[in-house]
């Protein structure tokens, strides 16, 4: 263990008053108690601390949020926020009331129905992540109203929506057998999840009472030579906006298109060469056309013998270096050696072949020595050969070669 890391932060589990090394019997027990007693139904007032115990139970419940908690705290959990709030700042939670915990669950808190960020995934080609790249992202977001300020109509317009009493969201309970209950929740049509309701004649006439209006933005993407796969480039801010809410983010992720000559290894590029016997004895010369359009030319003298599947490398040929784009990784050059066809010279050629190759191993061979024949492998007709059979088969084959 040693050197694992371990976060001193210990505030969730002083939320739900466990001990860090509870289990998850206990962490269940301790969040339903604390979910009944500040269930804001029940209790208003007390939703801050509801949302906290929440947080608290949505980490600690999910065993890898817990693990990355408990190593490097909460701020490893909440990307990109520091801003001391327990729980991320853009995100509500949906209230629902203290049934009797049916299914004790994350379920019961939707952190990300109402994160106003979006990602973006864009393919982008090895030869844009080697040079680098700008390109423009038209996207549409909803903005506040102007008009109205985001309030969608008249001051004081808006009510509760008296079908769900303000929480968005129905839910019902289906008995689906003795004992057995189905709790289900479904979006509020009557206020389209709003929780409020403004009458048609008060609405905001430039959003129709919907608080935001759609509109155009051009963000532009600036691939910077050495991305990766899987990186993200952020617009903070430029995400959906909504009343009460902090606006989103645009998330761009890089995503690799496949390269047809190239492979992507870290920093490295790995090219696979396949080359005919007499360039792996003899030497060879071959041309390689460069991510940014270069030609290489590869030369290896004679008898600088290649192996098949060895490796080379050609330092300063790979990828740029994401912290410091002049530095580059290497290429790494692996061999395939491609043998000539069976019988491709008669016997008397082969002799002369053999004239100039390295001399045979002599081989020693005793008087009762059997001669026997080899026959080409292949997997789907031999069953001698099996390795799924290894532990018992062994003996079974022996006997039926007997038979
Ligand atoms: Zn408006
Ligand atoms: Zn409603």
């Amino acid at each position: 263990m040693g050197a694992r890391p371990q976060s001193t932060d210990n505030k969730l589990y002083d939320l739900l008053g466990v001990s860090r090394n509870c289990t998850d019997a206990e962490l269940k027990k301790a969040y339903r108690k604390l979910a009944k007693e500040n269930h804001p139904d029940k209790h208003p007032g007390n939703e801050e601390k509801f949302k906290e115990v929440s947080f608290a139970y949505e980490v600690l419940s999910d065993p890898e949020k817990r693990q990355t908690y408990d190593h490097y705290g909460l701020d490893a959990l909440k990307e990109g926020g520091s801003d001391g709030a327990l729980y991320p700042k853009n995100k509500k939670v949906v209230l629902l009331p203290p049934t009797d915990f049916l299914t004790p669950s994350p379920h019961f808190v939707h952190f990300d129905q109402l994160d106003l960020s979006s990602s973006f995934f864009q393919r982008v080609s090895l030869e844009d992540l080697y040079n680098g790249k700008t390109s423009k992202l038209q996207l549409k977001k909803n903005v506040i109203c102007a008009s109205c300020k985001g309030r969608g109509g008249k001051a004081g317009a808006t009510q509760t929506c008296r079908t769900c009493h303000g929480r968005g969201v129905k839910v019902t309970i289906r008995q689906l057998g003795p004992g057995m209950v189905q709790q289900m929740q479904s979006h509020c049509t009557d206020c389209d999840g709003e929780g409020e309701c403004i009458n048609d004649r008060d609405k905001c006439k430039n959003c129709n009472g919907k608080k935001v209006v759609e509109e155009s933005k051009i963000l532009e993407v600036h691939v910077e030579p050495g991305m990766k796969e899987g990186q993200k480039i952020p617009f903070r801010g430029e995400g959906d906006q909504q009343p009460g809410l902090e606006p989103g983010d645009i998330i761009i992720v890089l995503v690799e298109k496949e390269h047809e000559t190239f492979k992507r290894n870290g920093s490295n590029l790995v090219l696979k060469k396949t080359i005919g016997l007499t360039e792996a004895l003899c030497g060879f010369q071959f041309t390689l056309k460069h991510l940014d359009d270069r030609e290489l030319l590869v030369t290896n003298p004679p008898g600088n013998i290649i192996h098949p599947g060895s490796l080379k490398v050609v330092e300063g040929e790979g990828m740029p270096m994401a912290k410091n784009p002049l530095s580059k990784g290497d290429l790494i050059i692996q061999f395939d050696v491609k043998f000539p066809e069976k019988y491709f010279k008669p016997e008397e050629e082969l002799m002369q072949l053999e004239s100039i190759l390295p001399p045979r191993e002599t081989v020693k061979i005793g008087e009762d020595a059997e001669s026997i024949h080899l026959e080409e492998f292949s997997r789907g007709s031999s069953n001698a050969y099996d390795e799924d059979d290894e532990h018992q088969g062994g003996a079974q084959h022996v006997q039926c070669a007997h038979q």
